[in-house]
């Protein structure tokens, strides 16, 4: 089991320890054809304006949705959820389009760029997990297909999609293996 992180911007070298730390095989994803050599995939957060640039330049957009399609699980977080969302305040982007939500970009105002916070949900177990939100998105709707495994103040901030996990907060600025775990779990179950 071998999973890769998109390591073309942004938070990508904590999403690999954070991954070698539970046991798994973790490596850098800098060109699509690496994609062939990783069960699963993890976009990091950073700054999603760039992320979106960089992902057509390198011709990401086909390979990453083709990766998607055969069930093979994705996890994005914080920007790697932006650019994995069906829809930007309302309307519909056209990008990797993974998981049926709408989200908002810097929802928590400029003045408040980074806040931490306990959050609780059946999958996360019985203890809170610490999540730390940096200039993070919020998730405004979700489709009937998306399954909601955390809240913070009444919006979702980590859903499931068959494969597809994604977080509005870095799980990978902690120590807490937890949410990775969770992601690793999708390789077993084939996701489907
Ligand atoms: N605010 C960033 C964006 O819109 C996301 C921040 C992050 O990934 N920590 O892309």
């Amino acid at each position: 089991m071998r999973a890769g992180v998109l390591a073309l911007q942004g938070a990508f070298r904590e999403h690999i320890r954070a991954l070698r730390a539970l046991g798994a095989e973790a490596v850098e994803i800098r060109l699509p054809a690496e994609l062939d050599e990783v069960d699963g995939l993890i976009i990091p957060g950073g700054e999603s304006t760039a992320m979106r640039k960089l992902m057509a330049d390198f011709g990401f957009i086909g390979p990453l949705r083709e990766f998607a399609a055969t069930g093979k699980p994705v996890f994005g977080t914080c920007a790697g959820l932006i650019v994995m969302a069906e829809r930007l305040g309302g309307r519909r982007q056209e990008l990797l389009n993974l998981i049926d939500i709408d989200v908002e970009r810097n929802a928590y105002g400029r003045q408040v760029d980074s806040r931490e916070a306990d959050i609780h949900g059946e999958a996360l177990g019985p203890e809170p997990f610490h999540a730390v939100f940096i200039r993070a998105p919020q998730i405004l709707g979700a489709g009937p297909g998306v399954e909601p495994l955390s809240r913070y103040r009444g919006s979702v901030v980590l859903a499931r999609q068959k494969n597809i996990l994604a977080a509005t907060f870095h799980p990978e600025l902690t120590d807490d293996t937890r949410i990775h775990g969770l992601f690793l779990q999708l390789f077993d179950r084939k996701a489907r």
